[in-house]
Order: C-alpha cells, then sequence, then structure tokens
C-alpha cells in the first residue's frame, strides 16, 4: 500500500506529492489528466514570481518537478469510488475506473473543478481568445475594452465590479429576471457608471472575427427579440462545479459539492485531506491550489507520524 495516495494531478495535487515525496514517503498520484486546468489556459501571469508563463508549459514543469522524486505516477486514470478505513489508521481504498484498486494509509483528494458553460456556438472556438472564465486571471488582458459578464450570481456580480475598475464598459447578463447576487454587491454595482445590467437575457451566440471575440448576441425572454452587444471579451460566471460527484456519503461536502476542511486539510474523515478548487478554501488560482496542496501534504506526514497503523 501506499503511504499517501493523491487523485487529481493539478497544482494541487503535483505540490502535495512533491511535499510528502520529499519526506520519503511512499506517495502515489493518480491523475485522470495530469497538469489539470492549467492545460487548458493561455496566458499566466499572476503565478507570483514568474511574470509570464503558459499553461502547458507550467504543466509540463509541474509534472518535471514531480517526477525528480520517487512518485508512482499513474496518469489517465480516474478515480471512481473512496472507501475510508473502518478504524483509525486503516488502510483507506480508493477504486479505479478500470476496476483496480489502491490502498493507502492517508488520501490527499486534489480533483480539482470545472467552470459550468453557455454551450452556445463560438463560445469553444472563442475559448482563450476573448471567452474568459477568471477575472483575476485575465481582467487585465482586457485594460481599456469593453466586455461582458454572464451571470448575475455572487461571482458574476464580483466579477462586473471588478472588472468595471479595469475595463472600458461592462455589460452583465443574467437570465433571470433579476439579479441573485447578495444585495450589498447588487447596491455596489449599480453605483458603477461603466455597468450595463441586462435581465431576463438568453446568451444565444459568441461572434468573433476568425482570431478573436467581436461580440455576443442574446435574446430577450421576454419579448423575444435578438440583440448584439460589440466587446472584445466575455466572462463567463455560471459556476464552478467540483470535480466531487464520485466522493458522495465518503467524505463532507458542501451543497454545492465542495469537500470541506479545516485548517489543516483535513476532511471529515481522519487521514483523508484535500486541497484546491475541489475544496471550500475560497478563490480558485494557481498559488492557492499549491499553497493547499503543501499544506495538505504536511498534514498527511504529521498524521502518519502520529498515528499507529491499524
Ligand atoms: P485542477 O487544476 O482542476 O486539477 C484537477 C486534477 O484532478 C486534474 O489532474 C484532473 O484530471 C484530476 N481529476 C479530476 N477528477 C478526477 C478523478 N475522479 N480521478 C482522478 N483524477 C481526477 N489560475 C491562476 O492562478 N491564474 C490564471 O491565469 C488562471 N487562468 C485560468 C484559465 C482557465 C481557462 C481556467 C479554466 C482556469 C484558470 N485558472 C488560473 C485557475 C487554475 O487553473 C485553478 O485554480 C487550478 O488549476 C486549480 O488546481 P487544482 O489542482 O485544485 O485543480
Amino acid at each position: 500500500p501506499f503511504e499517501v495516495l493523491v487523485v487529481g494531478g493539478g497544482p494541487a495535487g503535483a505540490a502535495a506529492a512533491i511535499y510528502t515525496a520529499r519526506k520519503g514517503i511512499r506517495t502515489g498520484v493518480v491523475a485522470e489528466r495530469f497538469g489539470g486546468q492549467v492545460l487548458d489556459t493561455m496566458a499566466i501571469e499572476n503565478f507570483v514570481s514568474v511574470p509570464y508563463t503558459e499553461g502547458p508549459k507550467l504543466a509540463a514543469h509541474l509534472e518535471q518537478h514531480v517526477r525528480e522524486y520517487e512518485v508512482d505516477l499513474m496518469n489517465l486514470q480516474k478515480a471512481a469510488k473512496l472507501i475510508p478505513a473502518k478504524v483509525p489508521g486503516g488502510l483507506h481504498e480508493v477504486v479505479l475506473e478500470n476496476g483496480a484498486s489502491l490502498k493507502s494509509r492517508t488520501v490527499i483528494l486534489s480533483t480539482g473543478a470545472r467552470w459550468r458553460q453557455m454551450n452556445v456556438p463560438g463560445e469553444d472556438q472563442y475559448k482563450n481568445k476573448g471567452v474568459a472564465y477568471c477575472p483575476h486571471c485575465d481582467g487585465p488582458l482586457f485594460k481599456g475594452k469593453r466586455v461582458a459578464v454572464i451571470g448575475g450570481g455572487n461571482s458574476g456580480v464580483e466579477a462586473a465590479i471588478d472588472l468595471a475598475g479595469i475595463v472600458a464598459h461592462v455589460t452583465l447578463i443574467e437570465y433571470d429576471s433579476e439579479l441573485r447576487a447578495d444585495a450589498v454587491l447588487q447596491r455596489k454595482l449599480v453605483t458603477l457608471p461603466n455597468v450595463r445590467i441586462v435581465t431576463s437575457a438568453l446568451t444565444t451566440q459568441v461572434h468573433g472575427d476568425g482570431e478573436k471575440v467581436t461580440g455576443l448576441s442574446y435574446k430577450d425572454r421576454n419579448s423575444d427579440a435578438h440583440h448584439d452587444v460589440d466587446l472584445e471579451g466575455i466572462f463567463v460566471q455560471i459556476g464552478l462545479v467540483p470535480n466531487t460527484e464520485w466522493l458522495h456519503g465518503a467524505v463532507g461536502l458542501t451543497p454545492r459539492g465542495e469537500i470541506e476542511v479545516d485548517h489543516r486539510g483535513e476532511t471529515s474523515q481522519p487521514g483523508i485531506f484535500a486541497a484546491g478548487d475541489a475544496t471550500t478554501v475560497p478563490y480558485k488560482q494557481i498559488v492557492i491550489a499549491m499553497g493547499e496542496g503543501s499544506k495538505a501534504g504536511l498534514s498527511a506526514f504529521d498524521y502518519m507520524i502520529r498515528t499507529e497503523p491499524a
């Protein structure tokens, strides 16, 4: 069996594996796609101390760093089930989709999350070419330009407030007849002169010139009228979904599916830790995922040295 089994190979999982391997404990990593969301990213300008890098390059560095150590890296393997140990100090079991079963004294869950997409024509084609999902990451790329934010929940309204300070103009598009964000955010939003709020609107298409985004179309759900908006950027903020469907019943999750962790990264099950975008820790960012992964790795080591094997 492993001493630490990391499930997920994004920034959080890679950091956790590096930290535990450096303690000399037997570490395995199972990843559906090593690199995680970083593989879908182009420009990265907020990876602190690296002013500019690109997703595929950072993912390659993550793998190179993990491979410096004796880590058993099982890429292209999906975990399907987690069976926590029955007794304190017992072995946890992770069952893979291919039927194989892995046992480990500690487990670190770092399966990340995925942005919910609009699923309209043009969205995929112009991803990273004007269609963006992370205002903290890509907001400054649209300095002085016109953008839309899709979604009037907390994340959409926060994004609109944030972007209004950077870009020339923000159009906020909400499907419902009213915004769903907290009242304090809505009060702030309506004071901003360069924000236009459109409700009861269904985004129907992303337009581009072949290279980058040039606009979008939406349908007014009351009148069925179609409208076009000229702009350079679209921030889709209709939900970040944690990849935790396979963990129901195994560890404590919030109603939104985020893994509940304490300040040391431990879940509701002793010896099972979690880190990164899959957890309740706010602000889904690479440096944060790496910090949390390192923390979970150290917590797993601490658990190992304090807990008698059953
Ligand atoms: P992820 O990166 O999501 O990795 C999850 C890992 O778990 C993957 O290896 C995945 O294959 C694996 N996995 C999932 N389910 C299973 C399973 N059942 N079994 C086995 N493995 C599984 N952040 C920034 O800081 N700066 C940026 O500029 C930036 N730009 C971004 C641009 C885009 C387009 C996107 C989508 C995100 C961006 N982010 C950026 C956010 C950043 O990528 C994430 O915060 C970060 O990758 C989270 O790391 P993670 O390790 O928690 O999860």
